[in-house]
């Protein structure tokens, strides 16, 4: 692995530069001085109006933060609106026009509960995700150019079943008896156990990053990343316009920014099943700060695959309840749970590399009350209550995640 830092400044495409991990991570990459374009089809915002819920904090169009961005830091985003799923030819052509060093893809439907809803969001999830990865794939090949491919894949799919060892950055040495009685070590990708089709789409992605690696030399970062708790970062602070989304429904809303809210506004802290999962956390600062160390370290042509796990703690979703509850009086409900999981579980994974490179993480202890008062507290009156259980389910036979009291 190249362990040098090259800070040079770079042309980077953020692909889902709109969601909540692109855009905060478009302002960061733009604040320490790359020239940034973001690609997206706004379909996160679609998808707020397909189900009638919307951030619980007040994002503005893009033309709105681009302008505020600009007004406060003199500096300039571009923007592109293309389904990079669906739109091969007008993406290389912005590719082949534009020549980005690096390629952030952060543009995949994200929800597992989404994934899970009927089957037209599996088919579409399926669709969007797989042909999204492999036409930016496609298109470096294409293209000509030598382009380092940043992607956003998720500890999720490892399914949370780790048999006491800690989960790897990528990649685990076996050892395997040759016919003819010989022992020989290969070093294999971890092998992934998905729990929904959103997690199933993330764990082929590794596939095809695997083969463009192998036959093209494409050179390529996975970050594995844990739940992304927190809304704001040192960009989105700087004007109320530039404000980073918060999910909070049902289907988006991530566990410990649902418990949050769900404090904020006087909603029982709903735990799923038991509450006995455990699992990875990062803050939004460390993820955009992670997105910038991966750049600079980008792998050689001739290097594998790099994978990280882009995490900082482990919790059992159970201990983030009543963590939450002490912090703000709210009461826990325990609800049936939606998934199909197991459900207690232990996690130990390994992240040395990003806490080798510098990262120095935001924990838990630091940065959670913050966030109820700033953030949740602030826009609690913007809520829907209705929007907050859980509705999908992973089986016709299970039970939605609700609250018996309300
Ligand atoms: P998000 O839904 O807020 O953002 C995704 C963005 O991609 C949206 O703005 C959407 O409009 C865009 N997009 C989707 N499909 C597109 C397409 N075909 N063409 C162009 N744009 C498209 O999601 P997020 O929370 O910011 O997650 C970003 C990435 O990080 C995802 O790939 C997700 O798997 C990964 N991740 C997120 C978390 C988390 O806790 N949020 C945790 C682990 C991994």
């Amino acid at each position: 692995m190249n362990l040098e830092s090259n800070q040079s400044n770079k042309k980077i495409f953020v692909l889902g530069g709109d969601g909540f991990c692109g855009w905060p991570t478009s302002l960061h990459l733009s604040n320490v001085g790359h020239d940034v374009v973001i690609i997206d089809n706004l379909s996160r915002r679609n998808i707020d109006n397909e189900l009638e819920a919307e951030s619980l904090t007040p994002i503005q169009p893009m033309g709105t933060r681009l302008k505020a961005w600009e007004e406060k830091t003199g500096k300039q985003i571009g923007f592109y609106n293309i389904d990079i799923a669906e739109d091969y030819e007008t993406f290389l052509k912005v590719m082949q026009e534009e020549k980005p060093d690096a390629v952030v893809h952060f543009a995949e439907q994200r929800s597992a509960p989404y994934s899970m809803k009927s089957p037209k969001h599996k088919r579409y999830t399926v669709n969007n995700n797989l042909n999204a990865t492999h036409n930016v794939l496609c298109a470096i090949v294409d293209s000509g150019l030598d382009i380092h491919l940043v992607h956003l894949g998720t500890m999720g799919v490892y399914g949370y079943g780790t048999a006491g060892m800690k989960i790897p950055e990528g990649y685990l040495d076996v050892e395997v008896q040759t016919d003819t009685g010989e022992r020989v070590q290969q070093q294999v990708l971890y092998p992934t156990n998905p729990g929904s089709v959103y997690h199933m789409t993330k764990s082929q992605d590794q596939l095809l990053f695997q083969y463009y690696n192998k036959n093209d030399n494409v050179r390529i970062t996975d970050l594995h990343q844990g739940i992304v708790w927190g809304t704001n970062t040192e960009e989105t602070k700087m004007d109320d316009r530039l404000i980073n989304r918060f999910d909070y429904d049902g289907d988006y809303g991530t566990v410990l920014n649902r418990f949050l809210m769900q404090a904020a506004v006087g909603y029982p802290i709903t735990v799923h099943g038991t509450g006995g999962q455990t699992r990875a956390f990062i803050h939004i600062q460390d993820t955009v700060r992670c997105v910038e160390l991966a750049i600079a370290n980008a792998p050689t042509r001739e290097e594998q695959v790099m994978i990280f796990n882009q995490m900082t703690e482990t919790h059992r979703v159970n201990d983030l309840a009543k963590l939450v509850s002490k912090l703000t009086g709210g009461e826990i409900a325990y609800v049936s749970n939606p998934r199909k999981e197991a459900p207690e579980n232990d996690l130990h994974v390994k992240n040395d590399l990003f806490i080798s490179k510098g990262l120095n993480p935001t924990t838990l202890d630091e940065g959670l009350l913050q966030e109820v008062t700033e953030v949740a507290g602030k826009y609690a009156g913007r809520a829907d209550h209705s929007k907050i259980p859980a509705t999908s389910t992973w089986t016709k036979e299970q039970q939605p995640g609700i609250p018996e009291t309300k």
